[in-house]
This record gives C-alpha cells, structure tokens and sequence, in this order.
C-alpha cells in the first residue's frame, strides 16, 4: 500500500504526518511519498523524510497513492486526479462542506473526516480536535500576554507592588481548559464560565474560579453544548457583562457543532473593559464569540481595547500541532487496518461496526454513508 502525504494550502504551516510517524507506517510495510517541501513549514525537510524511508514526489504522483493524507480538503482540480478506490483521510468539517461531501460521494473513493470521530474515551488517541485545541488554548494566552501591556504574575518590587492580571474565559472545553492552565502558569487570576454545568468542577479542579449565573444549563448530545435562544442570550450577555468589565484578558472559545459560533460579546460589553485590555476570539474564522473581531487581525477598539481573531492558531505551533496530529492519524490507520496475528498490518480494511471508524466515515464505494449501515 501507497500512503501519500499532500502539501497544505498557503497559510498552514502544519503537516498531515511528520517523519516520526512515517517510520511507525514505514515498519508496517506501507510506502510513504511525501510531496517535496510538504513539511517544511513545520520543520521537517524533505531529508528528514527520506532518512525515515520516504519518497520525495509531485502532487500529481502523491495523489496516485492509495491513501492520500492531508489537514485541509483537497482542491476540486486534486480531486480530478484522484483514482477510483482512493482512500482520503483528513478533516474535512462536512457539518460546513455539505456540498463538497456529496460531490465526492459520486466518485468510487472512501473518505473519512477525522473531526467526525466520536469524543469517548477510546478514541482520544485519535481526536485531533482535542490535540488541536488544545493548542490553541495554550497559544491564545501567549498571544494576549504578549499584547497585554501588563504583567500577568503579580510582583512585589522595590517601587511597590504590581497585581496579577485578571484573565476570564468564557468557553471551558479543551481548548478553554488549556488556556486556564496556562494562564494559571503565568500567574494570571483566571474565572471561566461555560453553559455545561458539567465543566464548573474541571474549571474548579485546574484552580480557576467558575461564574455561575442565573440561568439554564444548555448541556446537549456528546458532551457538546446546545445553541442558545435569543432571549437566553441576552440574558447570558446582561450577566456576563460585569465579569468582562472587570477582566484584563478575556478569551472566548465558545462553540456549538454545526452552527456558527454564539455571540457571546457585544461591542458594547467590551467598552466597559480598561483601556489596553485584551480579547482573544478563539471562534473568529466560525462566525465570531466576539462582536467586530476579524479572523487573522487585530483591531483597536476606540477605547483601546485590543481584539486578536484567531486563525489558524493550531497552525503557529506547526510542529508540535503537527506532532499530535500524525499521532492522531496513525492511531486511527492502525485502527482501520487489517490484522495478522493480532497486530495491525497497515493494509487499510475498514470495520465500519466499529463506532469511530463508522463516525469518521463520509463516503465508501460511491456513496455518501448513512451512519450506523
Ligand atoms: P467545543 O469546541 O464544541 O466548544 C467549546 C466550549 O464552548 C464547550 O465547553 C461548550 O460547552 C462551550 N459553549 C458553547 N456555547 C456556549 C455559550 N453560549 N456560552 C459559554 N460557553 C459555551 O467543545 P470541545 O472543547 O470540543 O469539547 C466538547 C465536549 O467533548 C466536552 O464535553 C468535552 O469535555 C468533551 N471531550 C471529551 C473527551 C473524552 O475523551 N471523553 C475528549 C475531548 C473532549
């Protein structure tokens, strides 16, 4: 089996699988051609490839390979070359790429999307939304402290003392949960509020203060939440609004599956923030938490506050983005690959009874799946 390794869109540093990672496909007999310079945003360079085993190609011969691996969808020219039988594996958000999904299922290729994967225990090895927001957690703390034109740790010196800064997170799953730690790390106070009541002991447990407020828990399916009402959101805003206030950083990771980002923060909350405070809007490319972010810039708001839309975060760690990306991915072609004596082969043969591999499933044999057949 040919397993190829397609080159990212400008813009993303990351790799679909580093050369640590090629070697593990490598020992399992699979041949690895890697598009030449694919991993030179995240430091791994063309030699570093070969000295694993690895084949140096074109794009046009990467996307002959059997399976083709990338982050981002392929192009609908890529798509053109692709050979019937072709296995893809990559993430591919069909819950936003609705149409892109049903055009591939009338090809004879099988695709799966490994933002699909169920978030269970048994399939953390290979959750690459964990891996990757976690990252971005950590990323948006360095990123407003760097902005913050205050310290984060509190200080005792010789000309008096400085306080910590106040960091607020609205938003505590993976990705919120990191930014906790890490802005903990920096010696920040952090609060954090989030519609599941089940994250008020996870944000309690990393040392953070939980707000609690006056209204309904919005606890949905898999652990995610469910999207507010508008008249639920207003009331969210009115009562967060005195906590953001107060807040020197205030980081916003809100997220609904499927749906565009909820609107946690109006540009009126966010006048009432000191002048020189910070907004880091982890949701800028979904729509937006935060009322006026822009994705990838960072706008001045006419009382000085600074709002950062995040985009691409994951990307500008590339290299260990990309780490526990090809980890994810390995972990979840070893999963689909045939046995011999109880160990994976490498030679793809998917169990489609097996809940991930079903979930993760978009299209097989020329059609677009229903879950759970
Ligand atoms: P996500 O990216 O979908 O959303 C981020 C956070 O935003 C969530 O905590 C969500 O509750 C919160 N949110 C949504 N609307 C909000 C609103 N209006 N106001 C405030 N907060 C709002 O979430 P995620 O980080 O991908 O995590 C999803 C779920 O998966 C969580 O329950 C998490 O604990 C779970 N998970 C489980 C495992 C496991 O191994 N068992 C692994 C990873 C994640």
């Amino acid at each position: 089996m040919i397993a190829g390794i397609l080159q990212e869109p400008q813009g993303e540093n990351r790799v679909s699988l580093l050369p640590e990672q090629v070697e593990v496909l490598i020992k399992k007999n699979v041949q690895v051609v890697v598009e030449a310079s694919a991993g030179n945003n995240a430091s791994a360079f063309n030699d570093a490839y070969t000295s694993k085993g690895a084949t140096i190609a074109s794009r046009a011969e990467v996307l002959q390979s059997n399976l083709v691996l990338s982050i981002n969808p392929l192009t609908d020219a890529d798509m053109q070359q692709v050979k019937e039988g072709t296995v893809l594996l990559g993430v591919y958000q069909p819950l936003f790429n609705f149409q892109q999904v049903k055009n591939w299922a009338d090809k004879n290729i099988s695709t799966f999307s490994l933002d699909m994967i169920p978030r269970t225990t048994r399939a953390q090895s290979m959750d690459v939304l964990s891996s990757q927001a976690n990252i971005a957690g950590y990323k948006a703390v360095l990123l407003a402290s760097t902005l913050l034109p205050r310290y984060f740790p509190m200080f005792m010196t010789a000309a008096g003392s400085i306080a910590p800064a106040k960091v607020l997170i609205l938003g505590a799953g993976v990705a919120g949960l990191q930014a906790i730690a890490t802005a903990k790390r920096l010696g920040a106070v952090v609060s954090a509020y989030d519609v599941r009541p089940a994250s008020a002991d996870e944000v309690k447990s990393m040392g953070a203060k939980f707000i609690t407020l006056e209204l309904e828990a919005l606890e949905g399916a898999g652990g995610y939440a469910r999207e507010m009402t508008e008249e639920r959101s207003n009331k969210q805003r009115e009562l967060l609004t005195p906590y953001i206030a107060a807040a020197d950083v205030l980081i916003t990771t809100a997220a609904v599956p499927g749906r565009t980002a909820p609107r946690l923060v109006t540009a009126q909350m966010i006048s009432h923030m000191a002048a020189g405070s910070v907004v880091v809007d982890l949701a800028a490319e979904s729509g937006g938490n935060v009322e006026g972010s822009v994705a990838g810039e960072i706008i001045t708001t006419a009382t000085g506050v600074r709002i950062w839309g995040g985009k691409d975060v994951p990307s500008q760690l590339a290299f260990h983005a990309s780490m526990l990306f090809s980890r994810n991915v390995v972990n979840l072609l070893l999963l689909m690959s045939k046995t011999a004596d109880g160990k994976p082969t490498g030679v793809i043969e998917a169990d489609f009874s097996d809940e991930i591999i079903d979930s993760a499933t978009l299209t097989h044999a020329g059609s677009k799946r229903e879950k759970g057949k």
